[in-house]
């Protein structure tokens, strides 16, 4: 069954008088366990894309199915609750709390929850040695260098063992080779089952994905699969 499926999905913005067509009929499946990058030029409605598989927000008109349940007209409560059980989120600006440690960091999202201090303890570490920072958990983020810094906000986002993992730009504020080693932490994430979607406008980064899905001015221009590791080089 396919983690995600998006079937005509249009969405428009109103500002005032005018009406923008961000999304233009969209037809997509994801699988489970897949790692794709949503690529395309600014403003081709990528972000805008995101927000509807990320739950944030629902489209205009079609439908669109998350772990097999109908979101097409959720109510901002029930999208909350697909946010907490299923998804995480990347930010490129890793979005970290600074005063507070990698440990306390990483276990946020579980006080939401409401699991116990001794639990949240223990699947932080689990989260944090996943990322292989066990010896910075009491660093604060401003000790730690862009791409030690992403690692947390990966374990912050895998703690809920989140369907998915939504990223946005997540190698922008890094050097190139501290990019791919993000890159490949999310590689043995989705190898590992956890569905991956990055959204990027830089070329150089979606080739390092096995799935690329192209958009421009709303539509799906090209969506192939090919994963170039596996492929004749
Ligand atoms: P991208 O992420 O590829 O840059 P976006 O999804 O942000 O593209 O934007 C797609 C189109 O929708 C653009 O024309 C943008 O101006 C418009 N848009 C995005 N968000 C909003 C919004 N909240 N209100 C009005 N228009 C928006
Ligand atoms: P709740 O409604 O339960 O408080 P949150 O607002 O905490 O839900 O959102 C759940 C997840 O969605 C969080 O991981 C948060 O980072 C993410 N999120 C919330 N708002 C946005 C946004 N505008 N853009 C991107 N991610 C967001």
């Amino acid at each position: 069954m396919p983690l995600i499926e998006l079937i005509d999905v249009v969405k428009r913005y109103k500002i005032g008088e005018q009406e923008i067509l961000a999304l233009d009929g969209i037809d997509l499946t994801i699988d489970q366990g897949e790692y794709a990058a949503i690529i395309g030029p600014s403003g081709s409605g990528k972000s805008t894309l995101m927000h509807l598989l990320g739950c944030l927000d629902t489209p205009t008109s079609g439908t669109m199915l998350i772990d097999g349940i109908d979101v097409s007209r959720a109510s901002g409560n029930k999208l909350s609750e697909m946010r907490n059980q299923k998804i995480g989120f990347v930010f490129q600006s890793f979005n970290l709390l600074p005063k507070l440690t990698v440990l306390q960091n990483v276990e946020l999202p579980m006080i939401y929850a409401g699991v116990s201090a001794r639990e949240r303890r223990e699947r932080a570490m689990v989260a944090i040695e996943r990322v292989e920072l066990q010896n910075r958990v009491k660093n604060t983020p401003l000790q730690l260098s862009g791409g030690q810094m992403q690692r947390v906000a990966i374990a912050r986002a895998l703690v809920n063992n989140p369907r998915i993992i939504f990223a946005d730009e997540p190698t922008g504020n890094l050097d190139s080779r501290t990019g791919a080693n993000i890159l490949q932490l999310f590689r043995e994430l989705s190898t590992g089952g956890c569905t991956i979607v990055l959204v990027t406008h830089d070329a150089k980064i979606a080739a390092q994905t096995p799935r690329r899905i192209e958009i421009r001015d709303g539509k799906i221009v090209d969506s192939e699969s090919m994963d170039p590791l596996l492929s004749g080089q």
